[in-house]
């Protein structure tokens, strides 16, 4: 069924975030009442973190995982307090020529975000961090992170592969030689998923691949610590109106290992739309039947589509809290 919301719709909307002039205001309501839990996202900061939890409150999101700076940690807990769960991450921002220095770091800091409450740590190890450091998840230069991690009693997130549209000709991964495939990335993954078993491991951004469903099936059945999440807004509200029937197979067959996610990631200058904008397309996609355009402009798609697969009451449960408890068990 069409939804009425076009570009016709308004002629007003400029912003990125709202380019069919919706309003963020008037959350529709939820399909069911659970209070959602968001575990990927990137609180930065107090103030930013204060517009994104008003649309978080609109839109039902009660617990939210944030990969935070530890030094902000304190901070966020004093301002946010049992709504905010940390990731560990390291110390990314200091890697320059070498990853030397941010890896002798990392194991400290995993303690310290211990200390504060995480539970679960979180690699990328996108296409760049072997492309420009030689580092992937089995390079013997991460075991001494991950062991300590595993010590620790952490488990695990992690960003292996981006969209696929990015190795196409004139995407920034077309040089395969630099960057390898997409199917290059994953070697990596095999061999943590084995190696930190039965620890968990949710794969950020549906594991990387939301273009290919059947792929991420595969690596769950073969995997029975492998979970993933659902977050990034654009790349996959694009990915999954384009192959809605097979996303929606894949959620519903595997509902108990996939949990709800954003990505959204706070700044001081991003308005209260910005945040509402990413939960509000994300309900239209699992709890709508709706298809038309997206409200959120994306380089990678000119019109952005948006293709909602309606799922069961019982999976949207699944998928918005009773999965992420398992997870804050532990
Ligand atoms: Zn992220």
């Amino acid at each position: 069924m069409i939804r009425p919301y076009d570009r016709a719709r308004s002629t007003m909307a400029h912003e990125p975030h709202n380019r069919l002039g919706i309003d963020y205001r008037t959350a529709p309501t939820r399909k069911v009442a659970v209070g959602i839990t968001d575990i990927h996202s990137h609180v930065r900061d107090v103030a930013g973190g204060r517009r994104f939890f008003e649309a978080a409150d609109l839109y039902g999101v009660q617990r939210v995982y944030t990969m935070s700076p530890l030094d902000a940690v304190d901070d966020l807990s004093a301002a946010f307090g049992d709504r905010l769960r940390f990731i560990a991450v390291p110390r990314w921002d200091r890697m320059r020529d070498s990853a030397d220095d941010v890896l002798a770091q990392w194991p400290h800091d995993l303690a310290a975000f211990r200390e504060r409450g995480a539970t679960i740590c979180k690699f990328w190890m996108a296409p760049p961090m072997r492309a420009r450091f030689d580092l992937t998840l089995e390079h013997p230069s991460v075991r001494p992170v991950i062991d300590a991690a595993l010590d620790l009693g952490y488990e695990f997130m992690t960003h292996i592969a981006d969209p696929t549209i990015w190795w196409k000709p004139g995407g920034r991964y077309a040089d395969e030689a630099t960057w390898g495939s997409k199917r290059d990335q994953y070697d990596q993954l095999a061999w943590f998923l084995e190696y930190v078993q039965p620890r968990r491991v949710i794969g950020a951004h549906f594991g990387g691949n939301v273009e290919d469903p059947g792929f991420l099936a595969d690596w769950l059945e073969r995997y029975p610590n492998y979970y993933l999440d659902t977050s990034a807004t654009k790349w996959i509200v694009r990915e999954v109106a384009a192959r809605t029937t097979a996303v929606r197979d894949l959620v519903v067959a595997h509902a108990d290992r996939i949990l709800f996610g954003s990505d959204l990631v706070t700044a001081p200058h991003h308005p209260f739309e910005h945040y509402a904008s990413r939960y509000w397309a994300h309900q239209q996609m699992w709890e709508t039947d709706y298809v038309g355009e997206s409200p959120i402009e994306d380089p990678d798609a000119d019109p952005p589509r948006l293709g909602g697969i309606d799922l069961p009451a019982d999976v949207l449960r699944k998928i918005y809290r009773e999965n992420a408890d398992r997870f804050a068990s532990t």
